[in-house]
């Protein structure tokens, strides 16, 4: 089974290293939160949207 979170393999938009982001998969259709780098600490403007499929995820500078 499945457990009820996935991760979702992304490039942080500041330091370009590949990151797991944990995401849960049960949630609102369309959520985003801040969330900082693991590898360079700078924080992602984390977007999340969710259908069908499952989670889908895209990282965002949050200084835009
Ligand atoms: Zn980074």
């Amino acid at each position: 089974m499945q457990p009820f979170a996935d991760a979702a393999t992304q490039t942080c938009p500041y330091c370009g290293e590949e990151v797991e982001v944990d995401v849960d998969s049960l949630g609102a259709s369309a959520e985003a939160y801040v969330e900082d780098c693991p590898v360079c600490c700078r924080p992602w403007e984390v977007k999340v949207t969710r259908d069908e499929d499952g989670p889908s995820v895209t990282l965002g500078r949050d200084d835009d």
